[in-house]
């Protein structure tokens, strides 16, 4: 016994719930950086599991730990991912409910080597037929091509996600993946034409610079050198040392084979990859405002690539075409706005062909029939954000963060009062902060941010930031989660800037800055250019260009208003899903194996409202077992049970609690299980005899 308690303190417990002092984030996060200590990645809070990344290569995923896991129930095995995504599919496949494993956290914290576990673990232990391997493959091969055109060296993570990602695993009445589909969110567009120190493009430029044949390189008129892009020149320009362009670019190509993709759309994506190589090298210069092209044969290299008129193209990048009421009127673009049409062009193209990836992903996904399927949905979706900076795509960001929190506190404490009704449980209101409030501020009807956001990006006139936060102040001060500039207390006032707000979110307050808000809401692309594309002979490009040209019609929806709705649509899938919460966390900001950063650990804990979730999980009763599982376990504590006891279980129960003398408030027993509400005060070694 002696040994066991011993080596709690050296691995801490494995149920947070388990901590005495519960309330302390300081305990808790000691806790964890204990566990991590002994190479211990693992905890959970309940039924919800924290993942601390541990940067080095655990073996703890392979075809053993499978094994170990494979259709065990969740309390008789450590903390796992494997353990989580296991209960899931039994629930999935027994039940016959549909699943929904939402992963966050910051960048570099683990989220998506968390959902290819789950797609692993998954892939192990269902059906190695011919037919049913064929759909695996196509779902896990369906990554390296999404990561190619989706992520990219940042300075917190060398893969970071640039986008995020919501995939369905459909599954037939046995059990088995029979297709997927996935959603794609939010793509970090501005990257394809700038990156901060230290930073890269999309791994695809790179490896494609690095990874295509002589005669590829020929055809799409590329050079290997990477300085030669203006597009690529302004990153990082060293070859990390982690990434390996050339062999991931023979796996893109391979997955492509698997997934389908025809000669022809892969030469067409590789035409689109390398006119916007080309497009960023397109200068200009300005005479008396008027914009000229600098060496228009590379403008004639784009509109090939592209498969659009070259003289159109120029013309598209020189002048805009307005249409009022009356007349259509073109004017000339002085240099400044050239670039910034030839920008936008980039980023437009960018974007429109990675959802263009996605379909077709999908229509490789599709099932071959039409039966009903069972779904498990997995999210790996950006974390809360806080910069010294915040802008435009922070608020989109933390209002998603928001909506899932929402629905965390509507799954969680709904799904504790539904398992205490169905035990016939006492139930007791529990106080927690419901963010409604700050949902609401940011999206509710005609009132709300996202509403003021829009009318002023949609009025006549000259619309700027600073009229847009003008009216923001105006209209949201009244509110206790907004804080303008002047209604901040001197000491905000001075770390806050006059182009500046402050929203109070459930995780903590963020400053955002306004500047650049209305360019990226309106997310505009002169017509001209527009027109250019529709009419191109690249089939991607004309089908993608079309198909935004005949949503457009009838009213342009701004950036945060598209958000919106698929925020709100992603919601709506989850919601009658059965939800299980990974929460991964990020040691350190360096990327190092073996390194704990309390500091650094603590405010993850805080914007993941792990503290918040722990403190509900105890109000109520924060352990349960059914009764035979109980009595497995503890029989030995008590001479009525042990040795001998040949009872039925609840009644095995009864008497090994009675004889512990445990008080009648700390536990309720339900029609299946035993509820304890602080399960520290009746079994000092609970944990130790899970170790
Ligand atoms: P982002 O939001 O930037 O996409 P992320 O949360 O998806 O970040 P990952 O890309 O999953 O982060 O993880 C970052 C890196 O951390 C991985 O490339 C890998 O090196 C390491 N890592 C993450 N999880 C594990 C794990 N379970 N075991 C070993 N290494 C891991
Ligand atoms: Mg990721």
């Amino acid at each position: 016994m002696e040994q066991l308690l011993h080596d709690r303190d050296r691995v801490g417990v494995q149920d947070a719930v388990l901590l005495e002092n519960y309330t302390s984030e300081e305990a808790f996060v000691d806790n964890l950086n204990k566990r991590f200590n002994e190479n211990v990645i693992y905890t959970y809070i309940g039924p919800v599991l924290i993942s601390v990344n541990p940067y080095r290569d655990l073996n703890i995923y392979g075809p053993k730990t499978v094994k170990e896991y494979d259709n065990k129930h969740f309390f008789e095995v450590p903390p796992h991912i494997f353990a989580v995504t296991d209960t899931a599919y039994r629930s999935l496949r027994e039940e016959n409910r549909e699943q929904c494993i939402l992963i966050s956290g910051e960048s570099g914290s683990g989220k998506t080597e968390a959902s290819k576990k789950v797609l692993h673990y998954i892939a192990e232990v269902t059906d190695h037929r011919g037919d049913v391997e064929k759909v695996k493959d196509k779902l896990l091969f369906s990554n390296p091509i999404l990561e190619a055109f989706g992520n990219a060296k940042t300075n917190r993570n060398d893969n970071s996600s640039r986008f995020g990602k919501y995939m369905d695993i459909q599954f037939n009445f046995e059990g088995n993946p029979v297709g997927g589909n996935i959603l794609n969110y939010l793509l970090e567009k501005s990257r394809v034409i700038s990156q901060v120190p230290g930073e890269r493009n999309f791994h695809i430029f790179y490896q494609l610079l690095t990874g295509a044949d002589d005669a590829l390189m020929d055809e799409l008129n590329l050079k290997r050198n990477m300085s030669s892009y203006y597009y690529l020149s302004n990153g990082d320009k060293s070859n990390v040392a982690v990434i390996e362009d050339r062999k991931d670019f023979g796996e893109v190509r391979k997955a492509m084979s698997t997934l389908e993709f025809t000669e022809r759309e892969q030469s067409d994506m590789f035409s689109i990859i390398s006119a916007i190589l080309h497009l960023g090298n397109v200068g200009f210069s300005e005479e008396e405002g008027v914009s000229t092209i600098l060496k228009p044969d590379i403008v004639d290299i784009v509109a090939k690539l592209l498969n659009v008129n070259a003289e159109d193209l120029k013309l598209a990048l020189k002048q805009k075409t307005i249409e009022t009421i009356r007349d259509v009127v073109t004017s000339p673009l002085n240099r400044e706005l050239s670039i910034y049409a030839r920008d936008a062009l980039a980023k437009a193209i960018y974007d429109r062909l990675f959802t263009w990836l996605v379909k077709r992903i999908n229509s490789s996904l599709q099932p071959e029939t039409e039966r009903k399927n069972v779904v498990m949905g997995i999210l790996d979706i950006y974390g809360f954000e806080i910069f010294e900076r915040n802008s435009f795509e922070q608020l989109c960001i933390n209002y998603c963060n928001e909506k899932l929190q929402q629905l965390f506190i509507d799954l969680t404490l709904k799904s504790e009062q539904n398992e205490y009704e169905k035990e016939g449980i006492e139930w007791e209101h529990i106080e927690f902060f419901d963010n409604t409030i700050i949902c609401d501020l940011i999206e509710k009807k005609h009132e709300c941010l996202i509403s003021f956001m829009d009318e002023e990006c949609l009025r006549p006139g000259e619309p700027s930031d600073i009229t847009l936060l003008a009216k923001l102040n105006t209209k949201l001060s009244y509110h206790p989660h907004y804080i303008s500039h002047q209604k901040a207390d001197v000491k905000l006032q001075k770390i806050m800037g006059r182009d500046e707000f402050r929203l109070i979110h459930y995780a903590g307050a963020v400053t955002y800055n306004v500047k650049t808000f209305i360019e990226k809401n309106n997310d505009l692309l002169f017509r001209d250019l527009r027109e250019v594309m529709v009419n191109s002979d690249n089939s991607i490009i004309k089908s993608v260009f079309l198909e935004s040209e005949q949503k457009s019609k009838k009213r342009p929806e701004t950036a945060i208003t598209q958000f919106k709705t698929s925020v709100n649509n992603l919601m709506n899938i989850l919601r009658d899903k059965e939800p299980s919460y990974i929460r991964c966390i990020k040691p350190n900001d360096s990327k190092r194996a073996a390194y704990f950063d309390s500091h650094l650990v603590t405010n993850q804990v805080t914007y993941l409202g792990l503290m918040e979730n722990l403190r509900v999980r105890r109000a109520g009763f924060a352990y349960r077992r059914t009764y035979e599982q109980f009595l497995k376990r503890y029989k030995c504590l008590s001479k009525d049970t042990w040795p001998n006891y040949n009872g039925n279980a609840k009644d095995g129960v009864e008497a090994l609690v009675r004889s512990l003398a445990y008080g009648d408030k700390e536990y309720q027993m339900g029609k299946t299980k035993i509820f304890i509400r602080h399960p520290k005060t009746l079994f000092s070694t609970e944990d130790a005899f899970q170790l």
